[in-house]
């Protein structure tokens, strides 16, 4: 390996870039567990979550990466045989979808195209079809990783709310948690999924089931075996900032921090820095003259963009030219779209400059790759972030909406 001068650019979809203030913050010693320190740093940890969640209720946090709170939030409430009802919308709702069958349970998957999110309409549909409420639970996921696609969850929730049907609605958060506005009690979610490693900022390694009454109410008489994941002995620990095995200490010390630092930017902030770099991500895809996966622009993901390659050219070609001449790693094209888009990660501790440079990254690797484009992309999207292309009605709009 030869030595490559200047920071490496990490803009895959997660894990997203750790800042220096949550490595420092992990370098402390590994505590006692079961001693007072431990309790308090856990009790402050258990608290502000809630925040980030957007609830009043329990978050349980496991040391496991994201597919385990997935696990997680079906042994704990579901019966063997139960149905449960998924949504086509990418690579990550086909694994969550494959984790459920293995688990026992009966999927009905509606079929989907990898270019939207789930309907509320077909949601709607079907529940109301389900008149002798077969179907357990819906499970969505809100920020379609592999596409760049952003399901409107609020909208699931009406739709379920106008058929009155009692299934439980799971929700993955994993790469949208801390970086697209998400509210587990405000849109009556039962069990939402979110990971340590993307919008949070901190290394793999955590993942968390934020959990509502009725949730907690299910477990109780749900059947499908569970000893590592269960809630109950979690929550009992939990109460005095303990937890049934050991805790990933050095994590829960990121963390805190992790949240100290979403919290002094303020939520809401967060949000809007993340709609205003994924906006001008577009632009330059736009001005490159290529395509986004997402076709629907309610739809359009704030922490990451999927481009896709013009026919005949390999993206994973242009993925490794780009690393190999810029030192930057993009995320690649996943499951059904393996070779045909890329993806820009643009989530987590991210700013203007760090986006200014991924995208010259980007334009520099299409031209080092061969990949036909228009030049002007970086253009575009300094434009936008600087305000000088904000001056027709729909910019003005668009920059309004986006409180800047
Ligand atoms: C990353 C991701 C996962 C998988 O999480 P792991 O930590 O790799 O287990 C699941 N769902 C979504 C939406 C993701 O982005």
């Amino acid at each position: 390996m030869t030595h490559r001068s200047g920071r490496h650019f990490l803009q895959i979809p997660g894990p997203t870039n750790v800042p220096e203030r949550i490595l420092r913050a992990m370098d402390f010693p590994t505590i006692d567990h079961r001693g007072p320190a431990f309790g308090a740093m856990a009790r402050e940890v258990l608290h502000g979550l809630k925040g980030i969640f957007r609830t009043d209720g329990p978050v349980v946090i496991y040391p496991a990466s994201g597919t385990g709170a997935w696990e997680a939030a079906l042994v704990n409430t579901m019966s063997p045989g139960d149905r449960v009802l998924m949504f086509e919308t990418g690579h990550f709702a086909t694994l969550w979808r494959q984790l459920a069958e293995r688990l026992g349970l009966e999927v009905e998957f509606v079929p989907g195209d990898w270019r939207r999110g789930v309907d509320p309409g077909a949601l709607e549909a079907r529940l109301a079809e389900d008149r002798d409420h077969t179907i357990k639970a819906v499970c969505a996921v809100h920020n379609e990783t592999s596409t760049g696609v952003t399901t409107r969850i609020a909208e699931l929730r009406q739709a379920i709310d106008r058929t009155s049907h009692p299934a439980l609605f799971f929700v993955d958060t994993i790469s949208s948690l801390a970086s697209i506005d998400y509210r587990h009690d405000e849109w009556g979610v039962d069990v939402t999924v979110a990971g340590s490693q993307k919008g949070l900022m901190l290394p793999p390694g955590l993942s968390f089931n934020a959990v509502s009454a009725k949730a907690q109410a299910a477990a109780e008489t749900a059947r499908l075996p569970r000893s590592y994941w269960g809630w109950q002995e979690m929550l009992t620990a939990n109460a005095k900032g303990f937890f049934p095995y050991t805790p990933a200490t050095n994590l829960l010390y990121g963390l805190g921090e992790s949240i100290a630092m979403l919290t002094e930017e303020g939520l809401d902030n967060v949000f809007a820095r993340h709609a205003r770099l994924a906006e001008a991500t577009r632009r330059a895809v736009r001005a490159w003259g290529l395509e986004l996966l997402c076709i629907d622009e309610r739809e359009y993901s704030n922490s990451l963009t999927a481009v896709l390659m013009p026919a005949g050219h390999d993206a994973d070609a242009f993925r490794k030219a780009t690393l190999e001449a810029y030192d930057m790693s993009l995320g690649n094209g996943l499951g059904k779209v393996a070779g045909k888009v890329f993806r820009i990660g643009h989530l987590g501790d991210f700013n203007e400059l760090m986006l200014a440079g991924t995208l010259a990254g980007v334009e520099m690797g299409l031209t080092a790759a061969g990949v036909p484009h228009e030049t002007g992309g970086v253009q575009a999207a300094l434009d936008f972030l600087s305000g000088q292309g904000g001056r027709n009605q729909r910019d003005t709009e668009l920059q309004d909406s986006l409180a800047l």
